[in-house]
């Protein structure tokens, strides 16, 4: 039974905003149904987006539809809204927010009260002010970015497939990552391997004509897989002629040219920026205390310090590591710890709630898979290391085992099963982001869109 009517608004619907949430609903249940606990969740996507399949996803393994989890469905006792948090005056319990019904009905921003903040915005590509980054270069965070690296892949291939001009041929099959993280060593590795099956269905395009680069300031790759894994993904990686390039940065990609800090220049129209996360813009935008790296403050009950009705977790929140030997290191920023996070979140919101006394977050990380490719991955988990195929069924398993919902692993497994069957998928279907494309040049309107007039180089 709770003390008093507590409204909880939950600002961000991926990892911790959709556990927490669903956590709350499990714990609250019988409040939730006598009217005494009301849970409102604000999210930008009707979707929390299952960020490991993404590059699964941009290889064609799975389709985006199963790497994201309807919010409105799992979260069936709460208010889901679909638009942003602008701003938190924690002091008066408002939150600002937009939707996407804001611009139409001109009336601003809407303040939405709150009696329990949960703060969970996760983070944003840490970025550098690199001559043509912001223009030419894509991120890899989100489905729509998988997706639209993937089509533009293909067309990559396309365009170099049609042309006569070898220095359009050359930047088209020029493909350059910069990040050695998890996310740019998979994406790469994903890729790399989709459009080297998809260049058996081309007449003249070999994979040796393509050129796949992956820069990296530090000198390793794939921290989160140890020093010896990511010492054999270097050599997997050249093995499969990628250029590594360790203590490397991106100087420049102006003019649709990458300079490299060695000297290199590669003329290309693929760059993809995944060098690391800084915390959400929203967290600066309210008047909670954060770290110097601009993270939340917290406890390690996952309450946001010095401040009371306030609980922060994830990418966003600077948790302390109760596990780790020397004090003052903070959780790192990954699902693994996300999830748990979120679990003892949302029951300590519970307790709270109930004048019960909260738990600690203590988990110790236990080391990371990554997939490189079809039947080729890298895993240090729990002490083990794995290699190639192993390493990449391990993967596969571990990933299906925590993609939430059910539905989704049925749908994730149908669709492996599928492809271990058929042959992959080697369309591109970068027009589906321009459908009106067809019907202006029919109705007389602009002419279809150009790719060379798109900044980020896809169509
Ligand atoms: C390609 C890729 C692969 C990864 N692979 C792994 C892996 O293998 N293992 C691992 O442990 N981790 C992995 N990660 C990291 C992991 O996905 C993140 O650590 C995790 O998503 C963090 O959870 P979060 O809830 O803090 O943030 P997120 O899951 O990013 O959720 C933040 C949510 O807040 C919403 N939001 C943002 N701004 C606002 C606002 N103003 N108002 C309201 N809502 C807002 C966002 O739209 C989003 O829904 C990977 C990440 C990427 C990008």
């Amino acid at each position: 039974m709770v003390k008093e009517r507590a409204r909880i608004l939950v600002v961000g619907g991926g990892y911790v905003g959709m556990y927490t949430a669903l956590r709350l609903q499990r714990k609250l249940k019988q409040e939730l149904r006598r009217g005494d606990v009301e849970i409102t969740v604000v999210t930008p996507d009707p979707y929390m987006t299952y960020q490991p399949f993404l590059p699964e996803a941009a290889a064609g393994s799975i389709s985006p539809r199963h790497v994201v989890v309807p919010l409105r469905r799992v979260l069936d006792h709460c208010t889901v809204i679909i638009g942003e948090a602008t701003a938190i005056d924690h002091a008066k319990r408002t939150a600002t927010l937009t939707t996407l019904a804001t611009e139409e009905e001109g009336t601003g921003a809407r303040q939405l009260t709150y009696d329990e903040l949960v703060l969970a915005p996760g983070s944003i590509s840490r970025t550098l002010p690199i001559p043509g980054l912001a223009d030419h270069a894509i991120g890899f965070k989100t489905v729509e970015e998988a997706i639209g690296l993937r089509n533009h892949v293909i067309e990559q291939m396309d365009i170099a497939s049609s042309t006569r001009d070898p220095a359009i041929r050359d930047a088209a099959l020029t493909f350059v990552f910069v990040g050695g993280g998890y996310a740019g060593v998979e994406a790469l590795g994903e890729l790399e391997d989709m459009a080297r099956y998809t260049a058996r269905y081309y007449h003249n395009v070999q994979p040796e004509d393509m050129k796949w680069i992956l820069v990296e300031a530090s000198d390793r790759i794939l921290p989160e897989v140890g020093a010896e894994m990511g010492r054999y993904t270097v050599t997997e990686l050249r093995r499969r002629n990628i250029d590594v390039r360790l203590n490397t940065r991106l100087e420049s990609c102006a003019d649709r040219i990458a300079v490299l800090s060695d000297g290199a220049r590669f003329p290309t129209r693929t760059v993809v920026w995944t060098a690391g996360v800084k915390p959400h813009p929203i967290l600066a935008a309210s008047d909670l205390p954060l770290t110097d790296r601009g993270r939340l403050k917290c406890t390690a009950e996952l309450t946001i310090e010095g401040v009371t009705h306030a609980w922060a977790a994830g990418d966003a929140a600077a948790v302390p590591d109760v596990t780790a030997d020397e004090p003052g290191k903070e959780t790192a920023p990954n699902a693994q710890h996300a999830v748990r996070q979120a679990k003892v979140l949302g029951d300590n919101i519970a307790h709270a709630l109930k004048g019960e006394p909260l738990e600690t977050y203590s988990h110790k990380y236990v080391g990371s898979v990554a997939s490189l490719g079809l039947h080729k991955g890298v895993a240090h988990v729990y002490g083990r290391k794995l290699k190639g195929y192993p390493a990449w069924f391990m993967h596969r398993v571990y990933h299906l085992s925590r993609v939430p919902t059910f539905n989704r692993k049925a749908r994730v497994l149908a669709e492996w099963t599928l492809s271990g069957l058929f042959k992959r998928e080697i369309v591109s279907l970068g027009s589906l982001e321009h459908p009106r494309a067809e019907f202006e040049l029919a109705a007389g309107g602009k002419p279809p869109h150009d790719p060379t007039n798109d900044p980020k180089g896809s169509s």
